[in-house]
């Protein structure tokens, strides 16, 4: 299996750049290969401070970059947008997208995200697909409508540098996390939904996180009782003790 995956997800956070830089130096000095070695650490700053913190950091193994959002075209007359190929010649290896944020507040339909992985993929950046309920909905029925209209027209080959996360959205900064049973029952049926869609080895090959108020009391249930292979954390990944923490928990 490939390595765990920890996705912090800073979202508009924080407000200066100071900041940034010391919440990353603290998480930067308890990540490294050695002690984290089947862990990979994926850190999603905002756009503004992406490029200065890559610069900074580039040399601290173990750290790795990641977007927030990015643009369905590689370049153009889109005035205030950041392009997934500007993103890839910067450094980053990720991009999350479908995040239920955008999908409510910025109107990002299901077609727009396919169109955002293709060109997130073709300027060979990971894509890091958000799938969830909101509250009242049925799981199945949201989780498979997502990642049928996301993932339309991938290839095999595509499938297997995304990475899925199961957010119920009404888990999102609630503090109301997924109860780890519930979350198990998402992640076989993600999984059932891509080897309907793909195939039982694809499904089997691709990294499902879990995401929606992790923190450093749960996250070893996601890993250990949901079978996930790894979290997006929001809220907790700017507090840098509890994101070590969530780090070291989930690292054996
Ligand atoms: C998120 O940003 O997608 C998220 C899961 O946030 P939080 O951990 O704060 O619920």
């Amino acid at each position: 299996m490939e390595k765990k995956l920890i996705v912090a997800n800073w979202k508009m956070n924080p407000p200066k750049l100071a900041e940034a830089r010391k919440l990353l130096a603290e998480v930067a000095e308890e990540v490294s290969p050695a002690k984290n070695s089947d862990s990979k650490v994926i850190i999603c700053p905002p756009f503004i401070w992406l490029g200065k913190l890559m610069e900074e950091f580039k040399l601290k193994k173990g750290l790795v970059f990641g977007a927030q959002n990015c643009h369905w075209e590689l370049g153009g007359a889109y005035t205030g947008e950041v392009s997934p190929l500007m993103l890839a010649n910067l450094g980053a290896e990720y991009v999350i997208l479908g995040h239920s944020e955008r999908r409510h507040y910025f109107g990002e339909t299901d077609e727009i995200i396919n169109l955002k992985i293709k060109a997130a993929l073709k300027a060979k950046l990971k894509p890091i697909l958000c799938v969830g309920e909101r509250a009242g909905e049925e799981m199945n029925l949201a989780v498979e409508g997502q990642l049928e209209k996301d993932l339309a027209g991938l290839s095999v080959g595509q499938m297997k540098e995304i990475a899925i996360v199961y957010e119920p959205v009404w888990a999102i900064g609630t503090g109301n996390a997924c109860l780890p049973d519930n979350t198990l029952s998402a992640a076989l049926f993600v999984r059932r939904t891509l080897t309907k869609l793909y195939s039982r080895f694809l499904a089997d090959k691709t990294s499902v996180l879990y995401g929606g108020s992790v923190d450093a009391q749960n996250a070893a249930d996601y890993i250990k009782k949901a079978q996930m292979n790894g979290l997006l954390v929001g809220g907790a990944s700017l507090e840098a003790e509890e994101f070590i923490k969530i780090i070291k928990n989930i690292s054996w």
